[in-house]
């Protein structure tokens, strides 16, 4: 217990990072078009300064809302004018904070005294980067680290590539984390990529996926951002490049990409959450994952990682028309979901990112589909709102464990319909 108390007062004592003290996450349960207005307008309320976790996107999903604590009277009294029910789904969001930080250092402790990595606890960069070395040093046979450029802020960014021979075989891509906040997604692509290193020659499916193809991982798609909600800002979504002409840092990276760029569901506005940027692939990190996928040119899958909300999609988000292969994708989707629900009967929805969540133009699932990969999927992982960007730690294992039993039904389904 003093252990505990020990790390609070040196986490208080830094005072370079954002404090949400007070802070409440709300959640509202859209019941018609006019609340679905009401709270659209909320969105336009900049002096209020929400986070939307969950934009107010159809009367089919829930809204969540980060209010800061000097706005929570005023957004409370909006709320209630308008009779709109919301609870409190965090009282307060420092608290919550805190414990994470407070696990965060035990655990880092007690790592140094085992010398031994814990994937069931959220890890700062250079710990995850280290992590890397130590797989390639124990599988050198299959895993390779390969740095395809550098970040904004010149932090390189790492691709695991497991491989067994040959030359620019047919191969998956998975990406996690390429928004800083989501944390689950990339503690999933670290203990992804140690499955797929250690099951490979004991689990059937694998094996055969990996004598004839490759599978690369891009586990931290925008360090800069991870780095940022580490040291400032836990909440911290975007790149961290500076944009000519405002005071406000970052770009979405996911409304970065050339399809549909700048349309519906992507903001102009620098300092909104989901800013475009001012170009498509004007993010290094995104133009660095294009230049990969586009030079090997012969990527067969295409799958990006997210938190939260418990999804699984395919193309498109610009769009709501059907892809070619909706059919297709829908059924490997539903499969795939399938078998995710047998370790812990999760839940997980499928669709088109456009149906199921929103219009959301410049994504990279829709980039990739477009370029002729057809088997783009993009995951949403736990949970449905309990915690949100938040999730426990303690879940990240049982987390991966089910997102593995759909990612390797999709992997297995790419090798046996080659195209
Ligand atoms: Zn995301």
């Amino acid at each position: 217990m003093r252990g505990l108390w020990l790390v609070l007062v040196l986490v208080a004592a830094d005072a370079a990072e954002r404090v949400f003290t007070g802070d409440q996450v709300i959640r509202v349960n859209v019941r018609s078009e006019e609340d679905l207005q009401l709270l659209r307008a909320m969105e336009t309320q900049e002096e209020w300064e929400l986070d939307f976790w969950l934009h107010p996107v159809s009367t089919e999903l829930p809204v969540d809302i980060r209010v800061p604590r000097s706005s929570l009277s005023s957004v409370k009294e909006y709320l209630q004018a308008h009779a709109i029910p919301f609870t409190i789904v965090i009282e307060n969001m420092q608290e919550v904070l805190d414990e994470e930080k407070a696990e965060m250092e035990m655990n880092r402790m007690q790592e140094r005294s085992t010398r031994s990595f814990n994937f069931g606890a959220y890890h700062p960069l250079e710990t995850i980067y280290s992590w890397m070395d130590t797989l390639v040093a124990q599988y050198p046979q299959l895993v390779t680290k390969e740095e395809i450029g550098r970040s904004y802020e010149n932090r390189p960014m790492y691709v695991l590539k497991f491989s067994t021979g040959g030359t620019k075989r047919p191969a998956i891509w998975i990406d996690t984390g390429i928004h800083a906040r989501e944390w689950v997604s990339q503690a999933t692509g670290v203990w992804t990529a140690n499955k797929i290193a250690s099951e490979y020659a004991t689990d059937a499916s694998l094996t055969s996926l990996l004598n004839t193809m490759d599978i690369y991982m891009l586990i931290l798609t925008n360090p800069d951002g991870y780095v940022y909600t580490h040291t400032n800002d836990r909440m911290w979504r975007k790149t961290r490049s500076k944009t000519s002409g405002s005071v406000c840092r970052g770009v979405d990276p996911n409304r970065n990409w050339d399809a549909g760029f700048g349309g519906p569901g992507a903001s102009r506005n620098p300092c909104s959450d989901s800013y475009h940027g001012p170009s498509a692939h004007s993010e290094i990190e995104v133009k660095n994952v294009v230049n990969l996928i586009k030079s090997h040119g012969n990527f067969k899958s295409f799958i990006s990682v997210h938190a939260y909300s418990q999804l699984l999609m395919y193309p498109y988000g610009y769009s709501c028309r059907a892809v070619t292969h909706q059919q297709e994708l829908d059924s490997i989707g539903r499969a795939a979901v399938g078998k995710l629900a047998v370790l812990y009967g999760t839940r997980y929805k499928v669709g088109s990112i456009c149906n199921i969540i929103y219009q959301a133009s410049g994504g990279s699932i829709d980039w990739s589909y477009d370029l002729g990969i057809k088997y783009s999927f993009a995951f949403e992982l736990r949970d449905t709102g309990r915690y949100g960007f938040i999730l426990p730690a303690n879940q990240i294992i049982p987390t991966a464990s089910e997102t593995w039993q759909a990612l390797n039904y999709i992997m297995g389904y790419v090798r046996d319909h080659p195209y």
